[in-house]
C-alpha cells in the first residue's frame, strides 16, 4: 500500500518520503520540512490526529498541507480530523482516480502555500528594515531633539547675557543695517525699540567715525580683527557724553563675514574724572615753584623774589646782583640729536647751577634755555666768581648724546650789579644786554657791567 501511494505521488512531481511509524515521520519532517504530508490516521506508535497537530503547531506548520487517507470516514471523524489540522480526507480504499484528484487539489494548496511562504519572507524582511529604519529614525530625532535643546538653552543664555550685561551690544551687516540691539543701548542711544526696525546704524547712533574711513565696520570688511575706538557725542542732556566702542567681526555658521558686533560702554564719568586730573594737574603745576626738567625755581618764582630783594636792597643799602645764562647754539643741538636729549642738556645745567651756589642764592629756569640766578648781597665783582664757576663747570661736562659720540655745551653769560633806585625792569635788561655782548663777544664767557 505505501509503495502504491509513493509512485502515485512521485508521479505528481513530488519526492517522496516514506516513513513507517510516527516517530520516524517526526524526525523525517525535522530534517526535510515537507509540504505536503499524506498520513493514516492509526499508526502503530501514536494517533494520526496528534502527529498532524504537531506538524500544524511546527514553524512551518501554517504552510503545510496534510491529506489522510482513514477507514473512519462517519461525518464526525472527518470534522474531527478537519479540526486536529488535516486540509483532506479520504476513507479507505482509496480509488486510484479518487487519490489523484485529491493530489492535484492538495497540489494547488501547497502551490498556494509555498507562494505564502514567499510572500511571508519578503513581508518579514520589509518589516525587519521598516523596524531598522524606524530605530534610525527614532535615534535621529532625539538626537535633533537634544540638539535642539542645546541650541535653546544657548540661545536663552545669549539672550540673558545680551539683557544684562552692562553697556549696549549692536549687530549690524555689511551694509550698516541695524539687525540686532539690547536695551541698553536703545538707552544710550535714546530710541525706542519700534524705531530702530530698518534703521542703519549711523542713523541711530551717528559718531564722528560715521562715514569715514575710521568706521570700524569699514575697517573689519578689509580684515581687521578687533578695534578698540573711543567717540564722542552729544548725550541726551545736550552735554558731550564719550563712548568706548569695542567692534569684532561678526560671523555666520560659514565663517562668512556677516557684519560686525559692537560693544559700546558710556565711559563720560571716567573720561571727565580724566580730564578733571589733567586740569588739576596743570592747576597745580602753576601754583607750583619748580621747574619739574631743571629743578630750579620757576619764571613766576623769579619774579616775585627778583622783587623782594630789589625792596631788600633798597631798604637796607645792601648790594644785590643778578645773572642771566643762555646755553651756547642750543638750537644746533636739538636739531642734531633730538629734544629729548636738549631736555637732558637742561636739567645737567640745573644740577651744575644748583651745586655751584649759596644756599642764599636763588636760581631759576627763566624760560627755554635761558637761566637767573638772584644772588643777594652780593656785588657783581663777586657775582663775577660765581658766573665762571658756572661756566667752567657747565664747560667740563660731557655729553653722549649718541654712542661714540661725545659733545661739550656752554654758556654765555650777562653779570649785572643792582643799581639803587633803579627798577626790576632795568636790571633785568642790563643783564640780557650783558649776556647778548657775550655772545657777541664769541660766547661761552660773561660780560659784567
Ligand atoms: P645762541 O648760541 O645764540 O644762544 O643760539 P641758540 O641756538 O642757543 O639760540 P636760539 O635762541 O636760536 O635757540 C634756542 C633753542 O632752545 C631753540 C629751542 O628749540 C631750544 N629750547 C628752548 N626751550 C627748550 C626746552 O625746554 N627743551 C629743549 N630741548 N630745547 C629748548
Ligand atoms: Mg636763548
Ligand atoms: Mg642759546
Amino acid at each position: 500500500m505505501c509503495d502504491l501511494l509513493r509512485r502515485i505521488v512521485e508521479s505528481q512531481g513530488y519526492t517522496v518520503v516514506v516513513s513507517p511509524t510516527a516517530a520516524s515521520a517526526k524526525a523525517a519532517f525535522a530534517a526535510a520540512f515537507p509540504h505536503l504530508v499524506l498520513m493514516d490516521w492509526m499508526l502503530p506508535d501514536m494517533d494520526g490526529l496528534e502527529l498532524s497537530k504537531a506538524f500544524r503547531a511546527s514553524e512551518r506548520g501554517k504552510y503545510l498541507t496534510i491529506l489522510m487517507i482513514s477507514g473512519k470516514d462517519s461525518p464526525e471523524d472527518i470534522a474531527t480530523a478537519i479540526a486536529a489540522g488535516v486540509n483532506y480526507f479520504m476513507a479507505k480504499p482509496v480509488e486510484r482516480k479518487v487519490l489523484d484528484i485529491w493530489l492535484s487539489a492538495a497540489s494547488q494548496q501547497v502551490r498556494d502555500c509555498l507562494q505564502r511562504e514567499k510572500d511571508d519572507q519578503a513581508l518579514t524582511k520589509v518589516q525587519e528594515e521598516l523596524e531598522d529604519n524606524n530605530l534610525q529614525l527614532e535615534e535621529a530625532l532625539s538626537r535633533a531633539n537634544a540638539m535642539a535643546m542645546e541650541a535653546e538653552q544657548a540661545y536663552i543664555e545669549i539672550n540673558q547675557i545680551f539683557k544684562t550685561v552692562a553697556g549696549g551690544i549692536i549687530l549690524v551687516d555689511t551694509h550698516c543695517n541695524l539687525l540686532r540691539c539690547n536695551d541698553s543701548f536703545l538707552k544710550m542711544a535714546g530710541v525706542k525699540r519700534e524705531k530702530v526696525h530698518n534703521q542703519k546704524c549711523y542713523e541711530i547712533f551717528h559718531s564722528c567715525l560715521c562715514n569715514t574711513e575710521d568706521c570700524p565696520l569699514q575697517r573689519i570688511k578689509k580684515g581687521e580683527k578687533r578695534i578698540e575706538s573711543e567717540i564722542e557725542r552729544e548725550g541726551l542732556n545736550g552735554k558731550a557724553a564719550y563712548f568706548s566702542i569695542i567692534s569684532t567681526p561678526f560671523k555666520g555658521p560659514s565663517r562668512d563675514l556677516i557684519g560686525v558686533v559692537e560693544h559700546i560702554t558710556d565711559i563720560t564719568e571716567r573720561v571727565k574724572a580724566e580730564r578733571a586730573l589733567v586740569e588739576s594737574e596743570r592747576r597745580y603745576k602753576e601754583l607750583s615753584l619748580v621747574d619739574e626738567l631743571t629743578r630750579l625755581f620757576n619764571k613766576r618764582y623769579f619774579n616775585t623774589q627778583l622783587q623782594l630783594e630789589v625792596e631788600r636792597a633798597n631798604r637796607h643799602g645792601h648790594s644785590l646782583s643778578l645773572l642771566l645764562l643762555d646755553i651756547d647754539n642750543f638750537k644746533h643741538h636739538n636739531d642734531t640729536y633730538g629734544h629729548a636729549d636738549g631736555d637732558r642738556v637742561l636739567a645737567r645745567l640745573g644740577q651744575v647751577i644748583a651745586e655751584s651756589l649759596r644756599v642764599n642764592d636763588v636760581p631759576c629756569r627763566y624760560g627755554g634755555e635761558e637761566f637767573t640766578i638772584i644772588l643777594p648781597e652780593t656785588s657783581g665783582e663777586q657775582a663775577t666768581v660765581v658766573a665762571e664757576r658756572v661756566r667752567t663747570r657747565f664747560a667740563g661736562e660731557i655729553f653722549q648724546p649718541i654712542p661714540k659720540e661725545t659733545v661739550r655745551k656752554t654758556v654765555s653769560i650777562g653779570v649785572t650789579q643792582y643799581r639803587a633806585g633803579e627798577s626790576v625792569q632795568s636790571l633785568l635788561e642790563r643783564a640780557d644786554q650783558n649776556m647778548y655782548e657775550a655772545k657777541q663777544g664769541g660766547k661761552n664767557r660773561y660780560v659784567l657791567k
